[in-house]
């Protein structure tokens, strides 16, 4: 592995205060730190500095229309950030922070258009992470966070993946062990009249509406109505960092339904047969099929969503990691309980 930077581990159950205000410190003088959450890893800078937040997206070769996530430590420095805090800001927050829940609201005109891409919207969120809270407390601004990964890479959940990835490019990271959830938070759009699904995550549309029932706001996701309960007919805007190869691996990925598997197994066989080295190492993720694999790796999913999450971004990292050419993913079943994942995996194969 490179030489990059300090690597500082934290016990997620008890961060060591002397290490946080060590990285705060940092943070306060424009530095950057890489940081664990709940989600994934956050490469981190202070919100209300722009010339630190511009050294996010120089680090990671994003590019500068791709708006970043504020995190903060609760609901009342969310509120801090926005123009506007509707009743459904306050339900989503009751119901769901901290945790894997993004709301997009109207920007409060302190925090600089570097950290919004220059929307007029910026999203919050309180990571669930120990680790993340402490750092956020002891800091005292917002921090500015994508995921610490470079651009189209797959993001990091564990502290040797942020290495890998930024090692070089980062000041600090904390390892505060891998990440419970395993995928991006879901992101909820606010500023109008309907709640909008922006990105699927593992606070599904299904919890956004039961969290908002009773409240007159309907959930829609961009491409799906979940709930409709209020007028409501303009198109949603949509978030700036969908529109791209997001999530993605090096090696070429295919998905499959489960019924798909003798159609996947023939293609398999003519790609290995043709010996060609670039469709030589192949990694399969599978969840209820079997394929044989003379060249490769199988790796055995979990059949429970949360815990297919967790492993998801580690498995595809090994993948890399491997050298692997060609990733065979069984897709999930199609339901809400599996759109964040879906999303996510549809996205790796593009
Ligand atoms: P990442 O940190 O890599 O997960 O990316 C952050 C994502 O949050 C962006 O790609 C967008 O999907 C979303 N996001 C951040 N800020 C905004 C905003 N102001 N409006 C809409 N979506 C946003
Ligand atoms: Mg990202």
């Amino acid at each position: 592995m490179m030489a990059g930077a300090p690597v500082l581990r934290l016990d997620p159950d008890n961060p060591d205060p002397v290490v946080v205000e060590h990285a705060a410190a940092l943070l306060r003088r424009g530095g950057l730190v890489a940081f664990p959450t709940e989600t994934v890893y956050g490469l981190g800078a202070n919100a209300l500095d722009p010339i630190a937040v511009a050294a996010i997206y120089t680090a990671k070769g994003r590019p500068a229309w791709n708006p970043v996530i504020a995190h903060v430590p609760d609901a009342a420095a969310a509120r801090l950030l926005t123009r506007q805090w509707p009743p459904a800001a306050d339900c989503l927050a009751a119901a769901f922070w901290p945790g894997p829940l993004t709301v997009v609201l109207p920007k409060a005109a302190h925090l600089p258009d570097v950290a919004t891409a220059g929307l007029d919207a910026v999203a919050v969120r309180v990571p669930a992470h120990p680790v993340a809270l402490a750092l956020l407390r002891a800091v005292g601004v917002p921090i500015a966070a994508p995921s610490a990964n470079r651009f189209t890479q797959v993001s990091p959940t564990t502290a040797q993946h942020v290495q890998a990835s930024l090692g070089d490019r980062v000041g600090l990271i904390l390892d505060g062990g891998p990440s419970r959830v395993g995928i991006e938070s879901t992101v909820v759009d606010l500023t109008g009249p309907d709640a909008v699904i922006l990105r699927p995550g593992m606070i599904s549309a299904a919890d956004i509406a039961l969290a908002l029932r009773g409240s007159g706001v309907a959930v829609r996701s961009v491409t799906t109505t979940v709930r409709h309960d209020a007028a409501g007919d303009a198109p949603a805007q949509r978030s700036p960092g969908m529109a791209d190869r997001h999530y993605a691996p090096r090696a070429d990925v295919w998905l499959f339904d489960p019924e798909q598997q003798p159609e996947i197994a023939a293609a398999l066989t003519v790609a290995l047969a043709a010996r060609n080295p670039a469709t030589g190492r192949v990694t399969a993720l599978l969840r209820t099929t079997t394929l044989s694999l003379p060249d490769g790796t199988i790796v055995r999913m979990p059949d429970e969503p949360a815990a297919y999450a967790r492993e998801l971004y580690a498995a595809l990292h090994a993948a890399d990691a491997a050298d692997a050419s060609l990733i065979v993913i069984e897709r999930p079943p199609d339901d809400d309980r599996w759109a964040g994942l879906r999303d996510r995996l549809a996205r790796a194969s593009r």
